[in-house]
Parts: C-alpha cells; sequence; structure tokens
C-alpha cells in the first residue's frame, strides 16, 4: 500500500530522528533529514538497552549490528552499599527465550550504527544545517533552511531533542524541561570478567552501578542529589565522583573507583523531564522522542520509546488514507505509553531523592518492566 504522504522532512539526526528516517524511507516516502552539527557528532558513555529496545532493533534492522558492537546482560544484581547481594532482577527476553532481555552500547558507537542505516536507507541527509521558517500551507509545507535553500513537504518530523527549537517555533505555549533535583555521573572503565549483568549498589539516597557495554567496556553511573542544576567544574569531576563512592564500602566499589583515571570520560549531568499534553502534531508538523517526552534514565527507555515513536508513525503513514487519521492514530498508540515512562521514572527518582518507600520503588519497576513488554 502507497503510503499517505510523498516527502517528510525530519529535523534532527538523534537516535528518535534517524530512526524516523530510515522506517519511513523503508516505506517508499522520500526523506530529507537535516541535523545542525556538522559533524554528526554523539557524545556520551553507555546507554541501557531493555527489551523493548531489542525489539524495536529489530525493526529498524540493526540488531546483529547491536550485538556484534554492544554487550547483552541477563539481568540486574542489586546490591547493598556494603556488597551484601540483595536480589537478582531477571531482564526476560521479548523476542523468543533466545534473545537477549538486555543489554547496553557506547552511545556513539550506536549513533555510528544508525547513521550508517540511515545512509543506506536512501536518506537525503544534510548535516551543519537546520529550518529557518516553517510555513504551513495547508496542502503542503513550505520549509526554508540556514543555508538559503527552501523546499515543500507533505509532512515535517521535530526530532530536535529536549531544548527542541522546533516545538519552540510550533507550538510557543509548551513548557519546557525542568531540572528534578538529581543528576547523574557517568564514566567508562575496562570490562572486568566478574561484571555480567547491570551490578547495582543502591544507597539510602544515592545509588552506584556498572553495565557491560562492549566485549571490554563497562561504563559506570552513580546519582547525586543536588538542589540546583548549576555547572560542576569539569577539573574536579575526578575528586567529586571518587567522594561519592567513598559512601559505597563494598569491595568491588572500592576496586572501580580505583580504577577511575583521566581517560576516563567522566562527566556530570543534571536531570531533566517533560511531558508534553497531547497533541504531539499541529497540521503538517510532527514531534517525536525527547521533545515531547523526555525522561530521566530511571527506566533507562528514554532513547527505546523514541524510536518506537518512529516506527509507529511510519507504520501509521503506510496503513491509513490521510495524514490526520495517521497523526490522530500516532497519538492515541503512544500518548499514554510515554506518559508511562516519564511519570514512573519522575517517581522513581522523586523515591530515591527523598529516601522513600522501597517497596513502591520495586513495584513501579516491576510494573513499568510488565507494561514496556507489551506490543506498540
Ligand atoms: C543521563 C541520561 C542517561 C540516559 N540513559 C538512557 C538509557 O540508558 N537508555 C535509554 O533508552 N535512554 C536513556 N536516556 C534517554 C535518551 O538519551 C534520550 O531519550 C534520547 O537520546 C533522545 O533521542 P532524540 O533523538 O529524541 O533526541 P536527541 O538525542 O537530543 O537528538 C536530537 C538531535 O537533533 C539535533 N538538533 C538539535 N537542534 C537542532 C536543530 N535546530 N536543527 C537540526 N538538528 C538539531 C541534535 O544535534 C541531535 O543530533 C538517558 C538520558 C540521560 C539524560
Amino acid at each position: 500500500m502507497r503510503a499517505c504522504v510523498e516527502k517528510v522532512l525530519v529535523i534532527g539526526g538523534g537516535f528518535s530522528g534517524m530512526s524516523a528516517a530510515i522506517e519511513l524511507s523503508k516505506k517508499g516516502i522520500a526523506v530529507d533529514l537535516v541535523e545542525i552539527d556538522k559533524d554528526w557528532r554523539t557524545d556520551g558513555a553507555g546507554i541501557s538497552i531493555g527489551g523493548a529496545t531489542i525489539r524495536a532493533f529489530a525493526q529498524i534492522g540493526i540488531l546483529d549490528e547491536f550485538l556484534a558492537q554492544g554487550a547483552t546482560h541477563k539481568g540486574l544484581d542489586v546490591h547493598a552499599p556494603t556488597g551484601q547481594h540483595l536480589a537478582f532482577i531477571p531482564a526476560p527476553p521479548l523476542m523468543g527465550k533466545d534473545a537477549p532481555g538486555g543489554g547496553a552500547i557506547m552511545r556513539p558507537v550506536l549513533a555510528k550504527i544508525l547513521a550508517a542505516k540511515t545512509r543506506e536507507t536512501n536518506v537525503n541527509v544534510r548535516l551543519g544545517i537546520t529550518f529557518e521558517q516553517i510555513n504551513d500551507r495547508g496542502d503542503s509545507i513550505e520549509v526554508s533552511f540556514t543555508d538559503g535553500t527552501s523546499d515543500s513537504y507533505d509532512l515535517v518530523i521535530g526530532a530536535d531533542g529536549l531544548n527542541s527549537s522546533v516545538r519552540r517555533a510550533v507550538f510557543p505555549e509548551a513548557e519546557g524541561p525542568a531540572y528534578i533535583g538529581q543528576g547523574v555521573w557517568r564514566a567508562v572503565l575496562p570490562r572486568l570478567p566478574e561484571i555480567d549483568n547491570v551490578t547495582m549498589w543502591v544507597g539510602p539516597h544515592i545509588k552506584a552501578g556498572v553495565n557491560p557495554m562492549s566485549a571490554d567496556e563497562m561504563y559506570m553511573f552513580v546519582t547525586e542529589n543536588r538542589e540546583t542544576n548549576g555547572r560542576i567544574d569539569s577539573a574536579t569531576y575526578m575528586e567529586k565522583l571518587k567522594a561519592l563512592l567513598a559512601g559505597f564500602p563494598a569491595p568491588m566499589v572500592q576496586k572501580l573507583a580505583v580504577m577511575l583515571d583521566e581517560d576516563s570520560l567522566i562527566h556530570y549531568r543534571p536531570l531533566e523531564g517533560m511531558l508534553m499534553p497531547g497533541p504531539w502534531y499541529k497540521n503538517r508538523v510532527l514531534l517525536i522522542g525527547d521533545t515531547v517526552h523526555a525522561t530521566t534514565p530511571h527506566l533507562a527507555s528514554g532513547a527505546c520509546i523514541g524510536i518506537e515513536d518512529a516506527i509507529v508513525i511510519a507504520d501509521e503513514l503506510a496503513r491509513t488514507d490521510t495524514l490526520d487519521e495517521a497523526l490522530a492514530g500516532f497519538q492515541t498508540r503512544r500518548f499514554e505509553r510515554c506518559r508511562m515512562v516519564v511519570e514512573n521514572s519522575g517517581r522513581l527518582a522523586q523515591i530515591e531523592i527523598t529516601g522513600g518507600d522501597k517497596v513502591e520503588h520495586t513495584n513501579i519497576m516491576r510494573d513499568s518492566a510488565i507494561a514496556l513488554a507489551q506490543p506498540i
């Protein structure tokens, strides 16, 4: 069946935008993708990949590349700060009993895999430019670009992330992201042979952990509660991270602290979240990914729901007769699932910050995992 649109512009070449470009192009739609960064870089350490993300990778066609360049695990080992093992929470596979239930990969490696797939799928990628104006003409949409060119499209997809310029231009009344009172430290370390699963030490207010992300690397994460989201001088990163790890007497955590050095890519990021009320579209402009549902990483599912948005909009455009039907169908299929991820992640963060009810924390983790396993 022919899709109900012929030509689409995707603004933003992150995980959501690249996935949208790939999926639309596979449906026979002509896709231009503009990315503001001329070098198309992705910073950061590792990213956790849950069962639903692995399912989405299979749909996009990058599962083999992920398995070759990332790492998989069987679940999460939870410890007390002293090192006592408290629980193993399995990551159930969603794609048959032999498929992995979870994993991780270096962010720039995942971005390279998706970028290669984007180019291979005949998407017209234009780097180092962005839109200047978006003019809705009713039966089409006219976009002018910062390099002086302009073009006409049936649909524009804004996928330019948390501080989206497309959102500001098309939904000027929408509230932007808000700081949640917690930040996360991350670092890259050589993988230790004894670390097979996500391995976490949970204190009363903060948690530390490591996650294997390739055959020889793992990433570390440590949360910290801070009243404001001010910048931290990077010259103090090492001493601040080591001071936080000193609160975990577990021998393994102390071993990890000693392994930190100037090659560990230590990074601190204050956490922000937002959920834009629907609809996430206006006439011929649709927003996806972090532009409308930026989540904190407590369920490690932000990239997952952005990639799923891409799969669902391509499916709706190919399945329905009109753009209006496709956009309405997209909204119905996506809002509740994305709300669940953003709000449950936010609640988990609040429980951690206030030292709240651990039973509620466990129940939210379990219920969210069940919900994420549902078909999209
Ligand atoms: C600390 C932290 C840890 C996380 N951990 C996980 C995890 O373990 N697992 C998980 O699934 N999710 C995780 N997430 C969430 C995940 O990183 C995001 O949800 C995901 O990266 C969003 O992708 P996106 O493509 O929507 O937006 P982005 O990644 O922000 O991509 C936006 C793209 O648009 C480009 N752009 C920006 N402005 C313009 C413009 N005007 N014109 C053109 N291009 C533009 C940018 O350069 C970028 O390439 C985490 C988030 C944080 C903050």
